[in-house]
């Protein structure tokens, strides 16, 4: 389900209503409406469901808060690598970020390291 599509389809079908208007066209002009009005249905349909989602959403939320405090800190960095507390080594941080992989670089020169995997150079 995307739910901007009837929001686009009924936006499009407003556009039609105003030229079958300014054309005295009463018939198309009944049929927009009535397409107008199942669009509108179709949103207020969806925006239900969204909102038992977010209410759902936010009750798990709060529960997790308060089971489980954020234990995941963020690396720090150093010499444009990653350190982790309790692991030795410099990590890759666009591989860390891109794709959670640690990947320990190595040293190119005394200013550079590269990463071995995706071959960025990290000062
Ligand atoms: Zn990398």
């Amino acid at each position: 389900m995307d739910i901007f599509d009837p929001i686009n389809h009924s936006q499009a079908l407003l556009e039609q209503l105003s030229v079958a208007i300014n054309s005295n066209n009463e018939s198309e002009t009944k049929t927009i409406i009535s397409s107008l009005t199942s669009d509108l249905e179709q949103i207020k349909t969806n925006t239900s469901t969204l909102q038992q989602q977010i209410t759902l959403l936010s009750k798990n939320q709060s529960t997790t808060i308060k089971q489980t405090p954020i234990i995941i800190a963020k690396p720090e960095l150093k010499s444009g690598c990653y350190i982790f507390s309790g692991e030795k080594g410099f990590f890759c941080p666009r591989c860390y970020d891109n794709h959670g992989n640690k990947v320990a670089t190595s040293r190119l020169n005394s200013k550079q390291r590269i990463c071995p995997a995706c071959r960025s150079s990290l000062k």
